[in-house]
């Protein structure tokens, strides 16, 4: 969906949309590979733009009601996009699997994420609070004002010297924390860094970071002052080419930045996933593994980019542990080395097969395509609702400002789009969820081996230390993924299924599951 689009019936803005030319957009859509999605948002697009013509007399009313037909675009983008229903994972299952894993290695990975807790937290709190001081205060505006004049006091100055002092400070107050997360982690044996190597990618993450949010600032501000009346709608086209554009170069330019990406060596394995791909119609050139290694034990595996920069990246430990932690030993050493003993195998071909499998589902599905679709518009319902927040000046006087657009404002910018950002998060998760759900009954169905789906998550659980069934608030609020003791849960019931199935001539029972269309995409990891 492009927010462009949204104007163009409005009598301020550009040119209508004939019948013609909307039927002839429709009939290719027909016949696109996803075009059921495609067609439903094209229908919305153009009842969009009535709606706009008929109803809006003024850009701030335009706005209010390209507003709520975002909304519910949104909404019916996420009932035809996500994959609601899913395997189910039983109570009675759930209880059997935790109870079946290692008492020891479960309790191992709730004492890790414990420790970790108060961590995250509190860096989310001095974030939270850097962020209100900043953006609810003239704190920030006073701030971005003086570091722009260091650089001339333009207001292109002011957008990268003040994103620049504000990251900054958000690093200071941040990295005690943050360090004190990577302690733990090395105490536990999970992370394999040094302080150096530790401070190195901090560093990296820091510079990127500054580059990206760059891009964004500037095209945001500059939409906000080429035009006063419309910048929502040029902000939201700019940002969503960026996210789409990152998506595509991300495998490419960014990640090896952080990891080195090699081929896998040819052998059984390789043929094997490359069998695998091929038998689900999944174009994959390579599976490439990532030297994961250098930071931590965990395994994980992802798809990613898009279209030609498409590929199924392993990390290295899936193939062979990771050496002992290379940091500086802790009085807690001892923990440390007596995981990496424990650890003498990867996984197994048939674990890392399953693994693939799912990930292959992400493609297969076109997951990141649908996600980067249900982000654009978000992203424009988004940037409409900042644009309509523009008249409370309430809120704009708490940091001495007129505007939002105004560059001098970067905290309060911050501030609102982080607040919005944690109101979304919970229904980001669920969705997030629900699209590896259906990549988990995928890897099921293309590898029809569940005793090593299962067998994967073990290895999850002894490997990654992971909270194999987290608390009832936290997954809501934050799980991207089902929990282990979910996953393992939906494995057994279903090969109950599939043994039932056999007797029952109910032999199309994965039908039951199949997608609620044929028009949906992503891009995920584990
Ligand atoms: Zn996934």
């Amino acid at each position: 969906m492009r927010g462009g689009a949204l104007i163009s019936g409005n009598p301020v803005a550009g040119p209508n949309l004939s019948v013609e030319e909307t039927l002839k957009v429709l009939a290719v859509l027909r016949h696109s590979p996803h075009g059921e999605a495609a067609a439903v948002g094209a229908i919305g697009l153009i009842a969009a733009v009535i709606a706009v013509d008929r109803l809006a007399t003024s850009p701030r009313q335009a706005a209010a009601v390209a507003f709520g037909l975002l909304v519910v675009a949104m909404l019916v983008l996420a009932v035809v996009l996500v994959p609601w229903r899913r395997l189910p994972a039983p109570h009675a299952d759930r209880v059997a699997a935790l109870a079946d894993l290692p008492a020891e290695q479960v309790a191992r990975g709730e004492r890790l994420h414990a420790e970790l807790r108060p961590s995250a937290y509190g860096g989310r709190a001095v974030t939270l609070a850097a962020a209100v001081g900043l953006g609810l205060t003239p704190a920030g505006t006073a701030l971005v004002t003086w570091a722009g004049g260091v650089l001339g006091g333009s207001w292109v100055a002011q957008v990268l010297a003040g994103a620049v002092a504000i990251a900054l400070l958000n690093q200071v107050f941040t990295l005690p924390f943050a360090a004190w997360a990577h302690t733990i982690l090395v105490r536990h044996g999970l992370s394999t860094q040094t302080w150096r190597a530790w401070a190195i990618d901090g560093v990296k993450a820091l510079a990127l970071g500054l580059v990206l949010i760059s891009i964004v600032l500037l095209g945001f501000y500059g939409a906000g002052r080429a035009s006063p009346q419309w910048w929502w709608v040029w902000a939201a086209v700019f940002l969503t080419a960026v996210s789409v554009l990152l998506t595509f170069v991300f495998p490419v330019l960014i990640a090896p930045i952080f990891n080195k990406f090699t081929p896998l060596e040819p052998g059984p394995l390789r043929d094997r996933l490359l069998a695998l791909a091929a038998a689900d119609g999944v174009a994959v050139r390579e599976v490439y593994v990532a030297d994961a290694s250098r930071r931590t034990r965990a395994v994980n595996a992802a798809v990613g980019g898009l279209g030609a920069t498409r590929r199924i990246i392993l990390f290295d430990n899936l193939l062979r542990p990771a050496e002992a932690t290379q940091g500086s030993p802790t009085k807690d050493g001892e923990a440390a080395k007596a995981m990496s003993d424990e650890l003498l195998r990867g996984a197994t071909d048939d674990q890392i097969a399953v693994i693939v499998a799912h990930e292959l589902a992400h493609a297969k599905y076109h997951d990141m395509a649908s996600r980067t679709v249900l982000g654009a518009v978000r992203l424009t319902a988004l940037m409409c609702g900042l644009y309509l927040l523009d008249g409370w000046t309430a809120l704009l006087r708490l940091a001495g400002v007129d505007t939002l657009t105004d560059p001098r404002a970067l905290g309060l910018f911050v501030v609102v789009l982080g607040a919005i950002g944690a109101l979304l998060r919970p229904l980001g998760k669920l969705m997030s969820r629900r699209f590896e759900s259906r990549a988990d009954r995928h890897a099921l169905d293309l590898t029809g081996d569940p005793a090593s789906f299962e067998g994967a998550w073990r290895h999850v659980v002894e490997v990654n230390l992971a909270d194999a069934s987290p608390g009832r608030l936290r997954y809501l609020l934050s799980a991207s993924h089902p929990s282990i003791v979910e996953r393992i849960a939906t494995a057994r019931a279903y090969a109950r299924q599939q043994g039932d199935s056999v007797t029952d001539a109910a032999a199309d029972i994965p039908e039951a599951f199949a997608p609620l269309n044929s028009a949906v995409s992503g891009q995920g990891c584990r």
